[in-house]
């Protein structure tokens, strides 16, 4: 039978940008836990408890399916997964149960430097490059404008150049990525950080009362670190 011990199942990036901090998170809250590179569950030795590793693009889903008890991810790829379901005709539900300090970066439209820029109204009814589809339509429909989606999941500063798209929208921290393509950042869609969310389906009072302490302790985490 499926997860038949009642330990807590909480998602996090297996590598990538959120990994490090989300493990760091884990240890500050007293979760003693040994990762082994190939495996993709781990269980604390601790706390019944046990961490699943995967790619930040699936935990939204995985939360929201009720397959795992939590996940830490960053709400640009939690909001463009609520909107996709939205699209297809479901709810998605899931609660946010905390926003972190870390993981921080925005989603921007970025156009070649050469060009001036003439707001939104100028890529209206043209083709940008993106991994969020439906965070860029939702910031257009609401400006009552229409553009052309190049989808694509990696190397998107690469589409003008290319001659793939007229313009990207892809996540920024520094601006050193676009530079180093002959992109500039001229317009900011969305801003994000990293959070934890937990499915919907209420816990038995064990998971609830081990939940509510890891939220206390990350309260604490939070404290020291002002
Ligand atoms: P995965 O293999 O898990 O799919 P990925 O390549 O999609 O990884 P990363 O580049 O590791 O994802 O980014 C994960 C998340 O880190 C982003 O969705 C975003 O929330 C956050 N992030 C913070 N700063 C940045 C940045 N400068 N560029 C991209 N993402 C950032
Ligand atoms: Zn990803």
């Amino acid at each position: 039978k499926m997860n038949e011990n009642n330990r807590l199942r909480l998602a996090m990036q297996k590598s990538g940008r959120l990994s490090d901090d989300s493990q760091d998170l884990l240890e500050r809250c007293g979760l003693k836990v040994r990762f082994h590179s190939q495996r993709l569950l781990a269980v604390a030795e601790n706390m019944p408890v046990e961490i699943l590793r995967v790619r930040d693009d699936d935990i939204p889903g995985l939360v929201m399916d009720g397959v795992v008890d939590l996940g830490i991810i960053g709400e640009n790829v939690l909001e463009e997964t609520v909107l996709a379901r939205r699209s297809q005709g479901e709810e998605p539900k899931f609660h946010m149960l905390k926003r972190f300090d870390f993981g921080g970066c925005r989603l921007s439209v970025a156009i070649p430097t050469d060009e001036t820029w003439g707001g939104l109204e100028s890529l209206n009814g043209r083709r940008i490059a993106t991994s969020y589809p439906q965070l860029l339509k939702r910031c257009f429909d609401e400006r009552g404008l229409t553009f052309k989606p190049c989808l694509l999941t990696g190397s998107v500063e690469v589409a003008p150049r290319a001659g793939l798209a007229d313009a990207i929208c892809d996540l920024v921290s520094t601006g050193a990525t676009l530079e180093a393509n002959g992109l500039k950042e001229v317009e900011v869609v969305y801003r994000s950080k990293a959070c934890l969310i937990a499915k919907a389906e209420p816990f038995d009072n064990e998971k609830a009362a081990l939940v509510e302490r890891l939220l206390v302790r990350m309260q604490g985490v939070a404290r020291a670190r002002e």
